[in-house]
C-alpha cells in the first residue's frame, strides 16, 4: 500500500498545509517503516500478543482459535466470577489449555 504525495496533502489539516513534498514523502516513509514493522512482527511473532502462559501450548496449530482470543482477552483485573466466565466461554470455542486446576475447583464448588 502507498499513497501519493497529493493524497496526502488532502488528508493533511489546514494548519499543516505549509508541509514541503519532502517533508511528506519523510512523514510517509516513516508510516510505511512502522505498517511493515508491524505487519512483519505479527507474521513471526503471533504469540507476543497473548500472555506468556500461551506459549506452553504444544500443537498451537491444530487447537488454536486465534480470532477467539484476539476478540475475547481476559479483562486485565479479573474478578474470580469473570475469569470463571471466561474460561468456560474459551473451553467451548478454543483447546489451546485446559481450564486452570483453580477455577476448575471453585466451578465444582459452585455447582454443589
Ligand atoms: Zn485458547
Amino acid at each position: 500500500m502507498t499513497i501519493s504525495i497529493e493524497r496526502a496533502r488532502e488528508l493533511l489539516p489546514p494548519e499543516l498545509s505549509q508541509t514541503t513534498d519532502e517533508e511528506i514523502q519523510r512523514m510517509l516513509n516513516y508510516v510505511y517503516f512502522v505498517l511493515d514493522f508491524a505487519w512483519n512482527w505479527q507474521e513471526k511473532h503471533p504469540w507476543e500478543t497473548f500472555p506468556k502462559r500461551e506459549r506452553k501450548i504444544q500443537d498451537p496449530e491444530s487447537v488454536f482459535n486465534k480470532e477467539r482470543h484476539i476478540s475475547n482477552r481476559m479483562p486485565l483485573k479479573a474478578t474470580l466470577d469473570q475469569k470463571i466466565k471466561w474460561h468456560i466461554e474459551h473451553i467451548a470455542h478454543c483447546k489451546c489449555r485446559p481450564i486452570p486446576e483453580g477455577i476448575k475447583q471453585e466451578i465444582q464448588k459452585r455447582l454443589g
